[in-house]
């Protein structure tokens, strides 16, 4: 951005939302993703961030991989549709299993940043915090052969030093606009399914988890067996359903 007002701007936006993270990340004490992601005025006032994209389009969003025990069934059974998607890796699974990754990345996925672990950015320091999103990074890039240049914080929770870190690295923070709350205890392929589609609509990013890593054993397997019920209704619709690389983020 050229001109200084918008800079300024841009930079009270930032103001804002780091502290809208900061309270959110406080006040958020059970193991689920943040509440900052789908509150109405953060849609309405961020909608890049927000995931809001081409009105035909939905993007689809796998977060927490690659976890070799269920990774796996996601790749065979989008590559079946055939569909692509954008898989926000966590570094430390992404050195584990960096075939796996590579995999992700050859299918035609696109490969974006979770960061290193799976902790509030809230709890870390700004330097922390920077060393913590360039690892997993470095990691992501170093197992799949491609660059990232998409970042989803853990807990969909953002504060003042990601968002410095992350343009520092060339990075765009993206969250989303529909969950499938897969995560909870008791998740069901239907429940997930029901969750999810409250607010499916043309233009939004939806997220689900290709991992157990950071919730309820089983909860992949929920999302797996809701993604056929996506992808079929979004097929009724007349929707595209692709990675946020195609989505045309605003
Ligand atoms: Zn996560």
């Amino acid at each position: 951005m050229a001109d200084p007002a918008g800079r300024n701007r841009q930079a009270a936006r930032y103001a804002v939302l780091g502290a809208a993270g900061l309270a959110a990340g406080l006040a958020v004490a059970h193991g689920g993703p943040g509440l900052t992601a789908l509150g109405p005025v953060r849609k309405a006032l961020f909608p890049r961030l927000a995931g809001r994209g081409a009105p035909d389009h939905v993007a689809l969003t796998f977060d927490d991989g690659p976890d070799p025990e269920s990774t796996p069934g996601f790749l065979e059974l989008l590559g079946g549709r055939p569909v692509q998607a954008t898989f926000f890796l966590l570094g430390s699974m992404a050195a584990r299993a960096p075939q796996l990754a590579a995999e992700v990345a050859l299918a035609g996925h696109e490969v974006g940043v979770h960061g290193w672990d799976h902790r509030y950015l809230t709890l870390r320091g700004p330097r922390a915090t920077r060393d913590d999103i360039a690892r997993a990074a470095d990691a992501v890039a170093a197992a799949t052969g491609v660059v990232p240049r998409l970042y989803r914080p853990p807990h969909g929770v953002l504060n003042g030093a990601a968002l410095l870190a992350v343009r520092q690295l060339g990075l765009t923070p993206v969250l989303w606009g529909s969950w499938g709350r897969e995560w909870a205890r008791g998740a069901t392929p239907e429940s997930v399914y029901a969750t999810l589609s409250r607010d499916l609509c043309g233009g939004v990013t939806v997220l689900l988890h290709d991992s157990d890593c950071t919730s309820a054993p089983g909860s992949a397997q929920a999302a797996l067996g809701a993604l056929p019920m996506l992808l079929d209704e979004c097929e009724r619709r007349g929707l595209r359903v692709g990675p946020l690389g195609e989505h045309g983020l605003r």
